[in-house]
């Protein structure tokens, strides 16, 4: 930067006035960079604010390639703005943070650091050093988990109504918020599917699979036993569509005519040689298929590949002929959860194919429902954790929203798995926080003070927000909330809803503790991180 601030008066010309010795006279350059760095983050914070809780607004996002994103989540909003100034992009991250950490509250964590920077800002203008602003808003940061720890309910997983209203208040704020009340058990009952409640402390959520047909709505969307495909079976070559008692192989090599590792060309001028040449082919095709029934398989799984075709007509013939269900363009990234699902191990030649690796299940079947075809494998023997969902929505928009409000959900009945305790929802924990920092600030000293009240002024945001959304006056609402809180009456809220205040235990708005904690954590990591930065530098 000294150098580009001393080649400067250089360039403009002669006749502009040289200042001697420039950077060390910028005495208030790094105040500018903050307060400009301070401004873009907030503008992005500002973006999404529209979209928090259930009456908040949805975008229409047009992305590169000209597609449409309709959504209602932060990080979906904030990964497909084209966002330049870095200290924005900071924002964008931070909600991508969430959403791994916790999966809920993306937009939550992103309009809370918008907060705690405008409160931020207006510390700096006080003259408080931004060292000590990042100090003291940690210390806000640590009180105030504490304090939602404190008002935190504890819950047990065998508790099914408590995981259903909390899914049920993450999906509420959706597009297809109209739909939770089928949704939230599917949801419920898929993480149940794969969890041991007695020892877990994580999901892994690539165990449970969701399969999107467009046709039907919503509403019937269902948790399947077994495992559902994505791929249709085979049947142009006559195959059978319907197999029970299936010998189940997955296999990933390829059922054609091998390829030489080089271009090259055999030209062949006789009859005869051509003959040889499809007798050869019709011969290893055959012996490759004829190995895989001798094997006990008769439905065979093949991954997609990039090398040559994984099946050609020939194969696809003899398989039909041999009684096989085929099913094609199975994705490498599918391979582990199909193995898991159906017991079986992927098999990647002929000469080790044989039937320790296969999967066993009473049935597999494609079938036709609300208008598209699915293969759906069922009574699996030996079968790992996994759960299937089929999505179905009118078209793809919606299923693209649906399957994103559906990880919403999912993420916050994990978060409930690895720490199993509820806060109420509805800007009524926010309150309690706000009221309690302002009493520990009375009590604190110096910067402490000022960074503890700034703090617990700044998270009101969240009802703030979520009033003035849902078409209420923020002022008389706010005032009203900190009175009942004041009053003792600590889990009272804003019902969205029906536009009044009432308790939100009541009303069934619950949401993970987790949500909150890590929404406060991060978002204070991140304005703590920008105002740290005093500087703002171009690499070559
Ligand atoms: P996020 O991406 O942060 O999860 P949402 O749009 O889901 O954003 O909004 C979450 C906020 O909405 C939370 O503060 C939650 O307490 C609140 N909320 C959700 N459902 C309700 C409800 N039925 N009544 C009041 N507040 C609600
Ligand atoms: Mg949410």
């Amino acid at each position: 930067m000294a150098a580009a601030a001393t080649r400067a008066p250089q360039m403009s010309g002669p006749s502009a006035p040289r200042k001697k010795n420039d950077t060390f006279n910028q005495k208030d350059k790094p105040t500018q960079v903050r307060l400009s760095n301070i401004t873009a983050a907030k503008a992005v914070a500002d973006a999404i604010r529209t979209s928090l809780g259930p009456r908040g607004m949805d975008k229409m996002i047009e992305t590169g390639k000209k597609e449409v994103v309709i959504s209602n989540d932060g990080a979906t909003i904030l990964k497909h703005m084209s966002v330049l100034h870095p200290a924005a992009r900071m924002l964008v991250d931070l909600s991508a943070a969430q959403d791994i950490e916790a999966g809920d509250g993306t937009t939550s964590v992103v309009v809370l650091a918008g907060s705690l920077l405008s409160a931020a800002e207006k510390l700096l203008k006080k003259g408080i050093h931004p060292t000590q602003i990042a100090e003291g808003f940690q210390y806000a940061a640590i009180e105030a988990v504490k304090i939602l720890e404190e008002i935190s309910i504890p819950i047990n997983l065998d508790d099914r109504e408590f995981l259903l209203k909390s899914a049920t208040t993450s999906l509420s704020s959706k597009v297809v918020s109209q739909y939770s009340n089928v949704l939230a058990p599917i949801v419920v009952d898929a993480v149940l599917r794969i969890v041991n409640p007695a020892v877990d402390t994580n999901v892994d959520l690539n165990d449970i699979r969701i399969v999107k047909k467009v046709g039907g709505t919503i509403d019937d969307t269902e948790l399947v036993p077994g495992l559902v495909l994505n791929q249709n079976a085979i049947s142009s070559a006559g195959g059978p569509t319907r197999i029970e008692k299936a010998k189940i192989g997955l296999i990933q090599f390829q059922l054609s005519p091998p390829k030489p590792d080089m271009d090259n060309q055999v030209v062949v001028n006789d009859y005869r040689q051509m003959d040889r040449i499809l007798k050869e082919e019709r011969n290893y095709l055959l012996n490759l298929v004829k190995k895989i029934k001798k094997a006990g398989c008769n439905v065979l799984l093949i991954q997609k590949s990039i090398l040559r075709d994984a099946v050609n007509s020939l194969s696809l013939h003899f398989l039909a002929k041999l009684k096989i269900m085929a099913i094609k363009e199975v994705e490498r990234e599918e391979i582990e959860f199909i193995c898991k699902a159906t017991g079986c191990k992927p098999i990647a030649d002929i000469d080790s194919f044989t039937e320790d690796k296969l999967g066993y299940a009473d049935l597999v079947e494609e079938a036709e429902s609300n208008g598209s075809r699915i293969v759906q494998i069922s009574g699996i023997k030996n079968a790992g954790k996994t759960a299937s969902i089929i999505m179905r929505g009118a078209n793809q928009y919606v299923l693209d929203e649906a399957d994103r409000s559906i990880h919403d959900a999912l993420c916050v009945i994990r978060c409930l798995v690895k720490k199993r305790a509820l806060v109420v929802g509805g800007g009524a924990p926010e309150i309690e926080i706000s009221q309690r920092l302002s009493q520990l600030a009375k009590v604190q000293t110096g910067f402490q003070s000022i960074c503890f009240q700034a703090f617990a002024e700044a998270v009101e945001v969240i009802p703030i927000t979520l009033a003035e959304n849902s078409g209420l006056s923020p002022i008389s609402i706010v005032t009203e909330l900190r009175n009942r809180h004041a009053n003792g009456e600590k889990s009272v809220g804003i019902n969205v809803r029906k536009g009044t205040i009432s308790d939100m235990l009541k009303e069934n708005v619950v949401q993970p503790l987790l949500v909150s904690t890590s929404a406060i954590e991060l978002s204070t990591e991140t304005v703590r991180m920008l105002m740290k930065i005093d500087d703002i530098l171009a690499s070559r």
